[in-house]
């Protein structure tokens, strides 16, 4: 292979990487995916969007996922803990409490979705079935491997040091994709990384057995939706995931100010923001809590540049936003999915500057800043949310970007008017909203990282 070891090395086998490595050699492309840990290993993100599917089904795994027997998820619900009248201003379709709200999946069609759910996954099973399936259509895959370093010094060739044993083993490869997650292998050896200017969430979670998830509704076809359950606290909410039958996936999610001034333990921090929805609690305090309590800290970040020459980045190794909409699998699969395409021209063109990976970036970029933007905007002001999603002006609007149909709009209708709401509300201190301004405040424009 004139001198090299592989055409693309890609750093990391979590879902971005896994699936890098099934749509290149599915294509023929020699490349290796070296991830550091060993399969199965524990990971926080479960809940998946319908935007997966196109890709699954793309690359092959749909059956192995079906197989596996994840829950089907049909839809998601928002539950309020806040009680009392809220003026309308002319919404259509609103009920008594607009604060909470709930959406099917199949509700609206969508390009390439040919099923109308998508799964809640245990992240240890699903990531070592994508990588599997990397490996079984000819990636070469090495577990337990982490690359150390990079080396970009010769103009036509990258060299990756990867650490075998106590050994630094160089592989020369023509690219280099970095799918490191939150890690940022390249984006923080590069100096690319910046630190989101508004989002400094941070999240606890853990699984529970025997949670009985019909606390929070009594119709048995919804049990097994993804429940957003706002706490009365500002800018902070609770995600209710099924993992199994009976296993349910839970997280708090705050912003890291009101961890530090709460001064306590994880645990103890947790329990009292469940305790601000008692019916949450006493059916929490009733199950088995089955894994440690993890904490998730500062996770909001871009880079200046995704792609540069002889390398992308993908997934979390290139941008992440807060996961109240659970957009980022979706994300890492869907970045792997538009680069790929990029890639393969390079290879054909046996031409890796930047500039071929210009379609990657505009493409990333375009749908990440929607999700950016439809996140800020939630936590501007989320009965602005609720009420879009009940109205049927909106709702399906709403719906294309809950379903993470969001790299070919260039302006989802349903931001530009949330956008101009907004706007009207924090410019009226009269307006009958205003009061329900959060106060994490939207830049004037979306970071461009
Ligand atoms: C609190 C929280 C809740 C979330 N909830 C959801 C959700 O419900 N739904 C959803 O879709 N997303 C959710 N996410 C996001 C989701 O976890 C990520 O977006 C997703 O895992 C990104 O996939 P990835 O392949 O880019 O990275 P990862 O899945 O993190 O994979 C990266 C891999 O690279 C490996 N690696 C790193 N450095 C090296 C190295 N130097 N050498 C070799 N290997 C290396 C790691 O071991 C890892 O396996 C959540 C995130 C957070 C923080």
């Amino acid at each position: 292979m004139d001198g090299f070891d592989f055409d693309v090395g890609i750093i990391g086998g979590g879902p971005g990487g896994s699936t890098m490595a099934s749509y290149l050699a599915k294509a023929g492309v020699k490349c290796a995916v070296f991830e550091g840990e060993v399969f199965e290993r524990p990971h926080v993100g479960e809940s998946l969007v319908p935007a997966t599917t196109p890709v699954f089904l793309d690359i092959g795994v749909m059956d192995k996922l079906e197989r596996a027997g994840f829950p089907r998820k049909f839809g998601a619900a928002w539950t309020s803990a806040e009680a009392g009248p809220v003026d309308k201003m002319g919404f259509q379709g609103l009920d008594h409490d607009f604060r909470a709200a709930e959406i099917l999946f199949n509700e609206r069609d969508q390009d390439g979705v040919d099923r109308d759910y998508t799964f809640h996954v245990d992240r240890g099973k699903f990531d070592r079935i994508l990588l599997e399936h990397a490996s079984e259509l000819g990636a070469t895959v090495y577990q337990g491997v982490r690359v150390r370093g990079v080396d970009f010094s010769e103009p036509d060739a990258r060299t990756l040091h990867v650490k075998i044993g106590q050994k630094d083993v160089p592989v020369r490869v023509r690219m280099v994709v970095d799918a490191s997650g939150r890690q940022c292998f390249l984006g923080k050896k590069l100096k690319l990384k910046e630190v989101d200017p508004v989002f400094d969430q941070f999240a606890v979670h853990t699984w529970f057995d025997n949670y009985d998830r019909s606390t929070v509704t009594t119709n048995p076809d919804k049990v097994d939706y993804i429940f957003i359950h706002f706490l009365p606290v500002t800018n902070t909410w609770v995600w209710q995931i099924p993992i199994t039958e009976t296993v349910t996936s839970i997280g708090v999610v705050t912003q890291k100010k009101h961890f530090k001034q709460a001064n306590k333990n994880r645990e103890e921090f947790f329990w009292e923001c469940i305790g601000t929805r008692p019916e949450l609690y006493d059916a929490l305090q009733a199950a088995d809590r089955v894994r440690p309590f993890t904490a998730e800290a500062d996770y909001s970040y871009g880079m200046k540049q995704i792609c540069g020459d002889g390398y992308v980045m993908i997934g979390d190794a290139a941008r992440f936003v807060d996961p109240i909409f659970s957009s980022g699998v979706s994300v890492a699969v869907n970045s792997a999915r538009i680069a790929s395409e990029d890639i393969l021209a390079a290879l054909e063109a046996d031409d890796f500057s930047k500039a071929q990976f210009a379609n990657y970036e505009g493409k990333l970029r375009r749908g990440v800043r929607n999700w950016y933007e439809f996140i800020s905007l939630y936590y501007r002001l989320n009965i602005l949310f609720t009420a879009f999603v009940q109205d049927p002006r909106y709702r399906l609007d709403v719906l294309q970007l809950l379903q993470g149909d969001v790299y070919d709009v260039e302006e989802p209708a349903a931001l530009c008017k949330m956008r101009e709401i907004v706007k009207e509300v924090e410019n009226n201190p009269d307006h009958l909203w205003h009061g329900y301004l959060g106060d994490l405040s939207m830049p004037s424009a979306a970071p461009t990282f």
